[in-house]
């Protein structure tokens, strides 16, 4: 996947998301609470940013058709059909 805006949207996440988990293991420490709950909300918003975008994205799109509907194109039944 080469669109930069997915790269950039995942790098956005998983920084969000190591802080979350950062916040969460000192979590007995009753401030941090606050913390890493507001770090989750950070977390949640950069993943639906990410999921937003990649409805649109046509790279995120041809990864998703490199999938097993790949196999029901037409050269592929052209072929099945030789051999019988
Ligand atoms: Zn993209």
């Amino acid at each position: 996947m080469d669109c930069l805006i997915c790269k950039d949207l995942e790098r956005v996440l998983e920084s969000k998301r190591s802080k979350y988990i950062a916040a969460r293991s000192a979590a007995y420490y009753r401030v941090s609470t606050e913390l890493a709950a507001s770090n989750n909300v950070d977390m949640e918003c950069a993943k639906s940013d990410l999921e937003e975008h990649q409805l649109v994205c046509s790279s995120a799109a041809e990864a998703r058709l490199s999938g097993p509907r790949a196999a029901m194109a037409p050269p592929t039944r052209q072929k099945l059909n030789e051999k019988n």
